[in-house]
């Protein structure tokens, strides 16, 4: 084995282990030994030897690890992260989100086009997310254009700039500067994407004709029915988005597709079972049409959520625990409709979460942690705050924390959760295969949230696969290490998510990125070994 890769000069990088989850030709997966190799020059996989080489087997000058028992596996590709910088950069941004993802395997994020400022639904604010990124990336990130009423010229424009696809909203976005779409507005963007390699998705909630309630306006984005019983009551929350909301929203995509035999269209964060005897249907009869679900739908039921704990709120609401049961089964399933798993990581201040003082973190990190991030951790209980939004004008113009503490209409949805991913679908398989029921595995697992991921976003020649050729993205994953989630060591930036306390079994050890290591577990500088990020801006015009 040669000790260079072809450019001559830098050292390879070999990877080894007993245990690698690789892509085989013909995009099977399959565990076993391997030793890969890596090019530090071009970031990508020079050779795999299906088998676990020895350090003798390399010239000194190799850099070589084996990590044996631990497991090899493609970086995770999140195709589903708000970001929110520029504009609610105090949300999220692209130095925190990003190194979330790291510390949890995953090297490349796509970011949504809603919650920065601009909105990613024109070309000129793609150019400013896209300058707003540089230099702060620790893993590869990818971007979505959006959809909303009276930008269909932006479309192509979006195209040949390199997105990945488009999200549009059947109901109120929750932020002003994304408008929800009508059926004349999917229509015309369907017609004009029809013949472009990319992809369509809806975030499907739509506010069926229910004649007590909405009545003829139901084709415009209206708030959700009119709650009824207590605000923090997380049933209250629970029925006011019903799982006929999801159907009727894709029932209407599915109505309009004829229009664009060949897009790709997507529903984002499906949560409601009723969705899949839909899109197993359509898919039935031709319709390119698939849907993604979340770890917190997968690992999170109403059933165990307290009242006012408003770190559970996201649209569409985790439902019942049946209702997970159903989601698990279809993604075990063959010819499965929900082809990805995505975090939906959609971050907002402690003031916007409107969480209770005695549901507020109460395990602040140690100075001394190596998980110490570069945001002070925020005790907030600044009860008197102004914490009223642009959509609550019906409400006093200023209401207490201490008034509407709890209040799940009023509190922001959205969960944190970026890099969490593998130990939450890990621990949550291990659990339920203990019970007797048929489980993804771990090779499942990569497919859902690395191959499949990729693929969905036109990376899959690049990304999501330990293969020859390949970008040099690796996880390096300890599937036995127990391990309880604080607030220290959650890497975004506001520490809130409904995963605090929660106890996974599997932990990220390292990430490297194009063959660079972005990520050690432990290491100087909160784990973030290589001091610098190195995570790029990806632009490549999708071909597939
Ligand atoms: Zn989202």
């Amino acid at each position: 084995m040669s000790a260079s890769d072809s450019s001559g000069n830098a050292p390879l990088v070999v990877l080894a282990s007993s245990r690698a989850v690789l892509t085989l030709p013909d995009d099977s997966l399959v565990m076993t030994p391997a030793t890969i190799c890596i090019s530090p020059a071009t970031g990508t996989i020079l050779s795999i030897i299906p088998s676990l080489q020895p350090r003798s087997a390399f010239a000194p000058s190799v850099t070589y690890m084996d990590y044996s028992p631990r497991i090899l596996i493609p970086g995770l590709v999140d195709a589903h992260v708000h970001l929110n910088e520029p504009g609610r950069t105090e949300w999220e941004g692209f130095q925190t989100g990003t190194k979330a993802a790291a510390s949890g395997g995953v090297t490349t994020v796509i970011d949504m086009p809603l919650n920065a400022i601009p909105p990613t639904t024109t070309l000129d604010g793609f150019k400013v997310k896209l300058a707003a990124s540089q230099g702060q990336c620790w893993v590869d990130v990818g971007f979505y254009g959006g959809v909303i009423p009276g930008n269909a010229d932006q479309l192509l424009p979006l195209v040949e700039a390199g997105v990945r696809g488009f999200k549009g909203f059947l109901i109120d976005s929750g932020v002003d500067e994304f408008p929800a779409v009508s059926s004349t507005d999917i229509s015309l963007a369907m017609t004009t994407l029809k013949d472009s390699p990319t992809t369509l998705m809806f975030h499907a909630e739509m506010i069926p004709p229910i004649s007590d309630s909405v009545g003829d306006a139901v084709q415009q984005s209206l708030p959700p029915l009119a709650p009824r019983g207590d605000l923090a009551s997380y049933s209250t929350f629970l029925e006011s988005r019903p799982p006929a909301f999801e159907t009727y929203a894709i029932e209407e995509i599915v109505s309009l597709a004829d229009l664009a035999p060949k897009l790709h269209l997507h529903i984002v964060h499906l949560s409601a079972l009723e969705c899949i005897p839909i899109l197993r249907e359509a898919r039935a009869r031709g319709i390119n049409i698939t849907a993604e679900t979340c770890f917190h739908y997968l690992a999170l039921a109403a059933d165990h959520i307290e009242d006012g704990d408003t770190r559970h709120k996201c649209c569409p609401p985790i439902r019942s625990l049946s209702n997970q049961d159903r989601l698990w089964a279809e993604l075990s399933a063959p010819d499965s409709c929900i082809r990805t798993v995505v975090s939906d990581h959609s971050p907002c201040t402690p003031e916007l979460k409107l969480l209770p003082l005695h549901l507020q973190s109460t395990t602040p990190p140690s100075p001394t942690s190596s998980d110490i991030d570069d945001r002070p951790f925020m005790r907030h209980s600044d009860s008197g705050v102004d914490v009223s939004m642009p959509q609550q004008e019906e409400k006093p113009a200023v209401a207490t924390v201490s008034e509407i503490a709890g209040d799940f209409f009023a509190a922001w949805g959205g969960i944190s959760s970026v890099g969490l991913g593998l130990p939450i679908l890990h621990t949550a398989a291990a659990d339920r295969a203990a019970h007797g029921e048929a489980v993804p595995d771990l090779l499942d697992i990569v497919r859902l949230c690395a191959q499949a991921t990729a693929k969905q976003v036109g990376l899959a020649h690049r990304k999501g696969a330990l293969r020859v050729g390949m970008d040099a993205d690796v996880c390096v994953f300890d599937d036995e290490e127990a391990w309880t989630l604080n607030s220290g060591g959650m890497r975004w930036k506001n520490k809130v998510s409904p995963w605090e306390g929660h106890t996974f079994k599997g932990r990220v050890r390292e990430t490297w990125v194009r063959g660079r290591k972005v990520f050690e577990f432990g290491g100087r500088n909160g784990g973030f070994v290589g001091g610098r990020p190195v995570g790029r801006a990806i632009t490549e015009v999708r071909r597939e």
